[in-house]
């Protein structure tokens, strides 16, 4: 199998509106080639849409789409070097899986290949997706997990060179997701192909690609690696969206190179930041993983333990204190009612000033 080498994707002030709907409000985007590039973000942000502008499946109002930059703005979904794979498989009932493997090749009479090239190619993408030996089940005859596998193989076997894939996983339970998703990892690191999944899970995308794009209202908020995205969430609605965390309210009393100091009702800490603070009201965003209990009177703030939930690798407790509800997590269970102390290290917190008008009620904190 040839690697490929091409596959660089770029979208430039792209602008889509359906009536009254800003769908997507002038996005520029830059994927380069070989990339596992995931678009996250709260339903109805737009990253389906960007998805089908850039698969030709949708026509954009504004702006460009090019590939290995060549402007394909205006060509139909067929004469551009992407395949794409929907959410619910799309495969053909009464064609067998190589059938509908081989339908990829045998759509266009021009550029089919000869009988012998299509076998073989079939059975280098079945092969390629762990499903050889299936070549002549019918889709209701395979898992869900299977079918997709297939619909993977259908999409590939043109050679694209880049994969969009929209929310491929969502219909399949979540063991079957997970194998689905190792899956898709190995495929990306054997083809290197450029690779293009919509989600709105944001654990499938941190764990499976190189670079994030979360999507908020028709903008990109932040494209990062997976572990920026997480540890440095550039706004607080990042910092919402992307993992777990509690939030604090206080205020900056001064800045420090990478840094504030804040108080919160009289305790004060360092916390991370890239921005001035000073004088300022803050969200703290604090993550389960960098709090700790300690001794009540010996830590940043006393509590109550409000609950304690049993995730099989750990503990998850609710603390209740002056300052608001802390999450943490723990390797042992502590007694409802327990009066405890929370504490974390100086720059664990990270401060976003607080606007006002934050949206807090559309955003996911769990
Ligand atoms: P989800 O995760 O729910 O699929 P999404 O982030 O993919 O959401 P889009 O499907 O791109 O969001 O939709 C963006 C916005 O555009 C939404 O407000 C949606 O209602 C609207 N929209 C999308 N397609 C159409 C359409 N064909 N006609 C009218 N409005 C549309």
């Amino acid at each position: 199998m040839t690697a490929v080498t091409r596959g660089s994707i770029e979208v430039r002030g792209i602008l889509k509106r359906f009536g009254a709907v800003t769908a997507l409000d002038h996005v520029d985007l830059v994927l380069p080639s070989g990339s596992f590039f995931s678009l996250l973000g709260p339903s109805g942000c737009g990253k389906t849409t960007l998805m089908r502008i850039i698969a030709g499946l949708e026509r954009a109002d504004a702006g460009t789409v090019l590939a290995d930059g060549q402007d394909i703005t205006r060509l139909p979904p067929e004469r551009r070097p992407f395949n794409m794979v929907f959410q619910r498989y799309a495969l053909f009932p009464h064609l067998t899986v190589a059938d509908n493997v081989a339908f990829g090749l045998t759509t266009d009479r021009r550029s089919r290949p000869p009988r012998d090239e299509i076998r073989r190619r079939v059975s280098e993408m079945l092969d390629l997706v762990g499903l050889s030996g299936l070549e002549a089940r019918y889709p209701s005859q395979m898992s869900g997990g299977q079918q997709q596998r297939v619909a993977v193989a259908r999409a590939l076997v043109r050679r694209p060179t880049a994969l969009l894939l929209d929310e491929p996983m969502s219909a399949l339970d979540r063991n079957v997701r997970h194998q689905v998703r190792e899956e898709l990892l190995r495929i990306h690191g054997e083809l290197g192909t450029t690779f293009v999944l919509v989600t709105h899970d944001q654990d499938e995308a941190l764990s499976i690609s190189d670079t994030v794009g979360l999507m908020r209202d028709g903008q990109l908020e932040q494209v990062a690696d997976p572990e920026t995205l997480y540890h440095r969430p550039a706004t607080l609605f990042a910092a919402r969206f992307v993992g777990a965390g509690s939030f604090l309210d206080g205020h900056a009393v001064s800045d420090e190179p990478g840094g504030a100091v804040v108080d919160l009702g009289g305790i004060r800490f360092r916390a991370s930041t890239s921005m001035p603070l000073a004088g300022r009201p803050v969200h703290v965003l604090l993550r389960p993983e960098d709090l700790s209990l300690t001794a009540s009177g010996e830590g940043r703030l006393d509590g109550v333990v409000e609950s304690s939930s049993f995730y099989g690798s750990y503990h998850e407790l609710t603390v209740r204190t002056a300052q608001g509800v802390l999450r943490l997590r723990q390797p042992t269970a502590t007694a409802h009612g327990s009066e405890v102390a929370v504490t974390w290290p100086e720059h664990a917190g990270i401060a976003y000033p607080a606007t006002g008008h934050d949206r807090s009620d559309d955003l996911v904190v769990d």
